[in-house]
């Protein structure tokens, strides 16, 4: 039997290998934003430490000259290696500076960051080594190396290069001003401690930002697609997938509309239902998906010839409807003529097949000033294809639009008679 329980040890003990690919996969994801971040770390950093340069030498020139030979060479280079440390750190709160200015350049700005660090751990290893020749103890580079590790996001592996070597250099330099040996065992026992809580600490923080940053990304994506996902489904809800026309849900919202707009401007308002002739023939003869071409094609010949105001929708299988603001009866048949005739001319040709079309117009118009309400232009404009119809097809006629009782079925009903079911 399978054994389906989940394995209680960790990945990066099941598979090292695997977890340590799809970390650093995950750390470069991040680190160009992270990259960015330092610098912003780093202007303030530099700031901040000059600021301290500035009272430590001051404090120094205060109290120079006292002491002897051994105090005087140290009280010199301590003042020399502020100065050093706060000229680069000028140099470096610059660079930030202008890097940020500029789009970003990953090897640039992960560098800066980096020599930031390093410039810190670096000065303040230098500070330890030289107070040696007057004093116990290594709390300046210990101290630098937990400032680093906290200010700067150091990807793990630059961290234990970075904190590795400061603590080498640091023990060597230590043993060549520490004499006394028992003082320097100790010294470089607690530079490995310090070094090893710095890579640690770095460590801890990169990856608490990473996930941070890989979630709050995932978010925005997902954000993202729920968006899209969102218009789509919008598209769809107004809509026929088929000729990208409207639907007759969007279209009755927006003939609604238009008819209040209309009562308040008093212009009237036409409607033109158009039915494609025997077309029931067309796919028993050339096959559905030829009959869709030729829907999508009349689509399209409705929509290039109608006004940017109009409205054209599907709202049947071969049925399409029209709406017209501000148009009267005269300009909707004129309109209506001249849709049935470039349909007429222009048949769907599609390999070395041609397909003629052919389509019926039913026009109604709602009046100016007329009471008159969707269903009654909707029930007029079918009157008028019906006749258009009966006639011999390939025609417009018209049918007057009565603001009468609806029929049982459409007064009664809750039903809207023009929404969709
Ligand atoms: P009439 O001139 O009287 O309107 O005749 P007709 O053949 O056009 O009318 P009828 O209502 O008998 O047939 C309509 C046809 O439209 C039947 C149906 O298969 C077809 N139809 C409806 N929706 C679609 C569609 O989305 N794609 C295709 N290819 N055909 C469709
Ligand atoms: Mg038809
Ligand atoms: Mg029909």
């Amino acid at each position: 039997m399978t054994n389906l329980r989940p394995s209680s040890r960790p990945p990066w003990l099941r598979h090292p290998l695997v977890w340590l690919n799809a970390l650093n996969d995950e750390n470069t994801v991040v680190a160009g934003e992270f990259a960015r971040n330092n610098l912003h770390r780093l202007r303030l950093a530099a700031f901040t430490i000059m600021l301290v340069n500035l009272v430590s030498v001051l404090l120094f020139v205060a109290n120079s000259g006292a002491g002897n030979e051994q105090n005087a060479r140290w009280w010199t280079t301590i003042l020399v290696i502020q100065g050093v440390m706060a000229t680069a750190f000028a140099t470096l709160g610059l660079l930030a500076h202008w890097r940020l200015r500029r789009p970003p350049r990953l090897v640039w700005d992960q560098s800066l960051g980096l020599a930031g660090a390093a410039t810190l751990v670096l000065c303040t290893a230098a500070f330890s080594i030289v107070d040696q020749w007057v004093k116990q103890g290594i709390m300046t580079l210990v101290i630098g190396l937990m400032t680093a590790s906290m200010i700067f996001l150091i990807r793990p592996f630059h961290a234990i290069v970075l904190f590795c070597s400061t603590g080498l250099i640091g023990m060597v330099g230590l043993s060549l001003t520490q004499t006394n040996r028992t003082v320097l065992l100790s010294d470089q026992a607690t530079v490995v401690a310090a070094m090893i809580a710095a890579i640690l600490l770095s460590s801890l923080q990169w990856r608490d930002r990473a996930v941070n940053a890989l979630l709050r990304r995932s978010l925005r994506l997902s954000h993202a697609a729920l968006a899209q996902k969102k218009a789509e489904l919008e598209v769809l809800a107004r809509n026929d997938p088929l000729t990208g026309l409207c639907n007759r849900r969007e279209f009755t919202r927006l003939a609604e509309l238009e008819l209040i707009r209309a009562m308040r401007q008093h212009t009237p308002t036409a409607f033109i239902m158009v039915d494609l002739d025997l077309f029931k023939h067309v796919n028993d003869t050339w096959g559905h998906p030829v009959g869709d071409e030729v829907l999508k094609n009349t689509a399209r010949i409705l929509v290039a010839g109608a006004r940017r105001a109009d409205v054209v929708a599907r709202v049947g299988g071969e049925e399409m409807l029209l709406l017209m603001p501000d148009t009267d009866e005269d300009a909707a048949v004129t309109f209506a003529n001249r849709l049935r005739e470039t349909l007429e001319q222009t048949p769907l040709q599609r390999d070395k097949l041609v397909i003629p079309v052919t389509a019926s117009f039913g026009v109604a118009v709602v009046p100016a000033d007329s009471r008159a309400k969707l269903e009654h232009a909707y029930i007029a404009a079918d009157a008028a294809l019906y006749k258009a119809k009966q006639n011999g097809r390939n025609r417009v006629e018209c049918a007057p639009v009565r603001t009468g009782t609806l029929p049982a079925t459409t007064a009664s009903s809750d039903q809207h008679p023009f929404s969709p079911c």
